[in-house]
């Protein structure tokens, strides 16, 4: 029990929210949690499941039409009945696709849909979302303007799932992939940001915590890319210090977009000398 509860504590260090449970872990936390309640009880041996196969290489997105919007719209439609990913049998069938500004200069990308983004069937509306609206504030940058998106286009499923969510897999992230490199294809912003260690995975296949992978530009299809936590974290954690590194990561995506940055704006979250 304590290397579980020490692995959570790592993922949240990472910047991690939830965490997915495949079938033969829940398995094994159950028996944990049984045995804490009656340490002489006989082991549960519970069938494990077969999960579907892990998707080899994900079919090609295809990109057709004349506008931006025409070709999202292509996009979406395709999305929609996305069998690498809904063949699984681990997501929702409700598709979230995307929402903002085909021109954007601006994408960021999430992991997947939560609760409330499926209700709404768009990205980041529910308390992360308002802190990415806050975040954007700051940056003295309109939600309509940028482009949002999640590297999963499907609220992973959970066994009696009510409002909880969980972190998508490494294959149901792999078989949404082609999707979202398809938007950035054709909305060729010019910074991307990922929210979370997770998008920055099944992205960039970069390992480790956000704290290792934030503070620098990475490359995505020649597209310059930073990395910072995803703003759920930023709500549990509280931590100032947190607060000031996701900013100094959005100063960064500021500068390089040549946008004004006040001295009011560089001073957010600094500690008070
Ligand atoms: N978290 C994400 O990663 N994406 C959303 O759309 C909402 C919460």
């Amino acid at each position: 029990m304590d290397s579980v509860i020490e692995f959570l504590k790592a993922e949240q260090a990472r910047g991690n929210s939830h965490v997915y449970l495949d079938e033969e872990a829940r398995a094994g936390l159950r028996e944990l949690f049984l045995r804490s309640r009656n340490p002489l009880a006989a082991p549960v041996v519970e069938p494990v499941k077969q999960s579907a196969p892990a998707t080899t290489t994900p079919a090609e997105a295809v990109v057709s039409g004349e506008s931006k919007a025409a070709k999202l719209q292509g996009l979406r439609e395709q999305a929609e009945r996305w069998a690498p990913a809904l063949s699984l049998g681990s997501l929702r069938e409700k598709l979230v696709f995307a929402v903002g500004n085909p021109d954007a200069d601006i994408m960021l990308v999430g992991e997947a849909p939560g609760y409330n983004e499926e209700k709404e069937g768009e990205p980041f509306v529910g308390p992360a979302g308002q802190k990415l609206n806050d975040i954007l504030k700051a940056m003295g940058v309109k939600r309509e303007d940028v482009y949002i998106s999640n590297l999963v286009k499907f609220r992973p499923a959970m066994p009696k799932q009510t409002t909880n969510n969980r972190k998508p897999s490494p294959r149901e992230m792999a078989a949404c992939l082609p999707l979202v490199m398809a938007e950035i294809s054709v909305v060729q912003p010019k910074i991307i940001i990922t929210l979370g260690g997770t998008a920055a995975e099944g992205l960039l296949g970069l390992e480790g915590t956000v704290g290792s992978m934030r503070g620098k530009w990475h490359d995505l299809s020649g597209i310059p890319t930073r990395v910072t936590y995803h703003p759920s974290y930023l709500l549990q954690s509280g931590s100032n210090e947190v607060k000031r590194s996701l900013w100094e990561d959005m100063l960064a995506a500021m500068e390089k977009l040549g946008m004004p940055i006040s001295e009011k704006q560089k001073a957010y979250f600094l500690p008070r000398a």
